[in-house]
């Protein structure tokens, strides 16, 4: 393997964890390299406004606070490059990280910051509508649905979660799930059942959401009895888990059985030192703009108080 070069900070990852550990990290002068990944900005840059992050009185578009962290970071001095990290060696300090399949960079710390994806079903109307009523992120859009009639899909804690989120909104929540019973936790489900506005279709597939340029209604089928009905809703949300973008790590990082990494609780370091992980890659409860930014800063800290102490800075 050859090395072409070499770095003292590497952040993997463009959303608000990995531009805010790179505004830390270059203002703590650890000279971070930050490689983009396949969606410069991540998962937000697929939302249109928003309005829960702090400082944004009136809100903002997604994709225009994401030029605005990668502004902010490039400011600071991080050297923002756009690249794929593709493979790793974890094996021994320096670490090593293989770009877009052809060239390795070692370096003494590692924040890992790739995110998560969310899960899809895979229907071309739900592509086509995705921004026109179609989200995979009920507490980023339910708000642009205040009094209207929407739907979700999925029947996990998040799904659950988000549908008690909508039905404080909106006039009824038509909730989607594709068999006889809930994964969600027992209290979840109690709270969704016992929450009027929200009108369970269990059994029951999603086959199209239809509309010209916005959700108009989805038209679903029971899959015992064969039934198809189409509901008229303004929005569909997509609840059926995310992906963490953890698969190159799997040989070296500890995970849990879904693929999130596993930090020291209260830090972000993971089981090997001087790699540490930030943001949605290790995080399936709060998955905010917000809360990742926060985790990104925490993993800028660690590396500099690492780096430090092994008289690498
Ligand atoms: P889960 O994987 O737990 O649930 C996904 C749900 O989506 C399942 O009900 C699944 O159905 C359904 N689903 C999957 N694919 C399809 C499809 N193609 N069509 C229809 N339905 C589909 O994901 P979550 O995001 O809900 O949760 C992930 C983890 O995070 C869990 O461990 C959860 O407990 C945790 N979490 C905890 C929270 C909390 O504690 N406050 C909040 C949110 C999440 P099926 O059941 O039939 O497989």
């Amino acid at each position: 393997m050859e090395s072409i070069e070499k770095v003292n900070c590497l952040i993997i990852g463009s959303g608000p964890s990995g531009y805010t550990a790179a505004i830390y990290a270059s203002r703590a002068n650890l000279h971070p390299v930050l490689y983009q990944g396949i969606q410069p900005g991540g998962q937000l840059t697929i939302t249109t406004e928003v309005e829960n992050y702090p400082g944004y009185p009136e809100g903002i578009q997604g994709p225009d606070m994401m030029i605005n962290f990668e502004k902010q970071a490039a400011r600071m001095g991080a050297d923002i490059r756009f690249g794929l990290a593709t493979k790793v060696d974890f094996s021994s300090q320096p670490y090593k990280v293989e770009i877009d399949d052809e060239k390795w960079i070692e370096a003494n710390t590692i924040i890992i910051s790739t995110g998560a994806s969310a899960k899809w079903l895979g229907i071309d109307s739900e592509q086509r509508l995705n921004g026109y009523g179609v989200s995979a992120c009920a507490v980023c859009d339910g708000f642009f649905f205040k009094g209207k009639e929407v739907a979700i899909v999925g029947a996990g804690d998040t799904a659950a979660e988000e549908a008690l989120y909508l039905s404080k909104l909106c006039t009824t929540v038509h909730m989607i799930v594709r068999r006889g019973e809930m994964r969600a936790s027992k209290v979840m489900q109690d709270r969704v059942i016992n929450t009027p506005n929200i009108k369970v279709y269990w059994n029951s597939e999603t086959h199209e959401v239809l509309g010209e340029k916005k959700v108009e209604a989805v038209r679903i089928q029971n899959n015992v009895t064969n039934e198809k009905v189409e509901v008229p809703v303004s929005a569909f949300f997509v609840a059926i888990g995310h992906h963490p973008n953890s698969d190159i790590f799997k040989e070296w990082i500890h995970m849990d059985a879904e693929g999130y990494i596993k930090t020291i609780p209260g830090t972000s370091k993971t089981n090997i030192e001087g790699i540490f992980a930030s943001g949605d890659v290790q995080d399936k409860i709060y998955r905010q703009a917000v809360t990742a930014a926060g985790s990104g800063c925490m993993a800028a800290l660690d590396a500099e108080r690492y780096l430090g102490e092994k008289g690498l800075h």
